[in-house]
């Protein structure tokens, strides 16, 4: 049994056989995905929680990417606050800084950023950071606007330092890994999942980019996490039913956690075995 912590489900890439999709998922063990609402920004960023209202299996997030930061009016933290509230909604990501492709001006990133951790820790929601290329600054926009690290939070597609997964732990936040592992080049990725400890970890596909070997080069899918999976068992020296079991009892502990409306949610759900 798998959970895919992060797959961009409303992609469009998923249009024509997105219930498939879904079904191939279960078919491969991967009994609950975590649906990113980040969408392409201001008007879809309800587009996780119409996919958990429709599909079984599904977790929702809502939150506006780094990319998109240019595009926020003000009215759309309004609506964030409310699309909080709703019962599909587990977490608020992905939000984050990223200075590698710079598609929104820096500051304007850190603005939207700071405002959605603050707006996050009101709804004691865990966040969902994406980070390239602006480690240091993330880690600062943390410390100083994370004021509920104790509902913790995630590090996604994990690529960074080894200081920054480290200083990611000690705030509480787990580390997940995506098909990257499975990259011949990736070894820096593969000796920073060596290092954190197998309860504190995650598996994600971030469907649909990044699909993992063998199938590298295709669409990605979250039925593919099985692969990320299989990377860090062998890293680990378990098996993949262990990193299975494991990556989702993390997954609930950490969303049981900051769901203060209905905490029992996961024990009671038929779809988790
Ligand atoms: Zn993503």
């Amino acid at each position: 049994m798998f959970i895919d912590s992060h797959a961009h489900l409303d992609s469009v890439d998923f249009d024509s056989d997105r219930a498939l999709v879904i079904e191939r998922a279960r078919a491969a063990g991967v009994a609950r995905v975590l649906a990113i609402g980040s969408g392409t920004g201001p008007g879809t960023l309800d587009c996780a929680i119409k996919l958990a209202e429709r599909f079984e299996g599904l977790d929702a997030s809502i939150g506006i990417h780094p990319h998109e930061a240019r595009l926020t009016a003000e009215e759309d933290f309004r609506l964030l606050t409310e699309l909080a509230g709703h019962p599909a909604v587990v977490a608020w990501g992905e939000i984050g800084l990223d200075f590698h492709y710079d598609h929104s001006p820096r500051d304007v990133q850190l603005e939207v950023f700071a405002r959605q951790l603050k707006l996050a820790a009101d709804r004691r929601l865990p966040v969902i950071i994406h980070t390239r290329e602006a480690e240091r600054e993330t880690l600062r926009a943390l410390q100083e606007h994370w004021t509920q690290p104790h509902i913790g939070g995630i590090l996604h597609c994990y690529s960074g330092s080894l200081e920054l997964a480290e200083s990611g732990l000690a705030m509480g936040f787990l580390i997940s890994f995506s098909g990257m592992l499975t990259f011949p080049k990736a070894q820096s990725v593969r000796d920073v999942a060596q290092r954190v400890p197998l309860e504190r970890l995650l598996i994600e596909t971030d469907a649909p980019y990044l699909a993992p070997v063998p199938h590298r080069g295709k669409r990605n899918e979250p039925a593919f996490v099985v692969e990320t999976a299989k990377a860090l068992a062998q890293l680990k020296e378990t098996s993949m039913e262990v990193i299975g079991r494991q990556t989702a009892e993390n997954y609930r502990r950490l969303f049981d956690r900051g769901y203060s409306r209905d905490p029992g949610r996961f024990t009671r759900d038929p779809v988790v075995q």
